[in-house]
């Protein structure tokens, strides 16, 4: 009884459990509340096999993610995050102690063992309290993107029982990204990749504008996709969406070349934002000449 109230209120104050297909679910939480991000949501997914389940990123960490996923599933659990960034591993820290175990890639190892400065999340959260829109005692607690026991796993494949979960290397956005591919569904989940709706954050210095195409080739090149799921925004793309956005990003990078883009607003951390057949970019500062 004390953790389906729990999972009440993380859905009635915070975020959102929708069900996809089958076995598959996101749950979703508002980031836009937390800043100027060119975002609105933050989305995690949950795929369940027949024998265990595996959770593809973490969210903010606010509230109780764990009770909310133990309430949709009670098989073992594999949390895998994308990549270090706080509004994808922020419940990871929590959800160790229900997961078998909690994987990323070796280059985002160190900067989740670092941990954030998380202190700003924080006071935007407070805010939201003070508006009543978040119960205080929902607040990540202090340090919670702080150290996590990682596997280090380049790539790998996760047997779930009648699905197969593929963790691709497709870095870019971060060094060490992640990729999930879950066959024989043809679901791809590309993280922060590949989106539509909000703005791609290609601007900041761990970014790698050569290494972001070459990992779109290479996901354009998966057989079988059935579906995109993106790490934040809009859900349920179709596969030919990788093709847009490789067009898109070539012409984004032409345009920031010429310097026709506009300068990024305060939350997006500088950059230079370009908006291209219905996709936004943040590019560095610098143009388009990659790294
Ligand atoms: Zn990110």
């Amino acid at each position: 009884m004390e953790e389906s109230g729990r999972v009440a209120r993380w859905l009635t104050s915070w975020g959102v459990v929708e069900p996809l297909e089958r076995g598959l679910w996101r749950i979703a939480e508002p980031i836009g509340r937390t800043g100027e991000w060119g975002v609105d949501w933050v989305n995690a997914f949950l795929v369940e096999g027949e024998r265990r389940a595996l959770l593809f990123d973490s969210g903010i960490g606010v509230g109780d993610l764990e009770a909310v996923v133990g309430f949709l599933v009670a098989k073992p659990l594999t949390v895998v995050v994308s990549h270090a960034h706080w509004d994808h591993a922020g419940g990871a820290r929590r959800l160790a102690a229900r997961a078998e175990a909690v994987r990323a890639h070796p280059a985002e190892a160190a900067r989740l063992a670092a941990g954030e400065a998380d202190g700003w999340l924080r006071r935007a959260l407070e805010a939201e309290v003070r508006r009543g829109r978040l119960p205080a005692g929902d607040l990540p607690a202090p340090g919670h993107l702080g150290p996590l026991r990682t596997l280090a796993a380049g790539e790998e494949t996760i047997d779930l029982g009648g699905r197969r979960a593929l963790l691709l290397h497709t870095p870019g956005h971060t060094p060490g990204g992640l990729s999930l591919l879950v066959e024989p569904d043809g679901w791809l989940f590309p993280s922060d990749l590949a989106y539509r709706g909000g703005l791609l954050w290609l601007q900041e210095a761990e970014a790698d504008l050569d290494a972001y195409a070459r990992s779109l080739d290479r996901l354009r090149a998966l057989g079988g996709l059935r579906a995109l799921f993106g790490g934040h925004d809009l859900v349920a793309q179709p596969p030919r969406m990788l093709e847009e956005l490789r067009a898109a990003f070539e012409k984004a990078r032409e345009r920031a070349a010429r310097g026709a883009g506009r300068p990024g607003r305060r939350g997006e951390a500088g950059g230079v934002r370009v908006e291209v057949d219905g996709f936004g970019f943040l590019l560095p500062e610098e143009g388009a000449g990659g790294r």
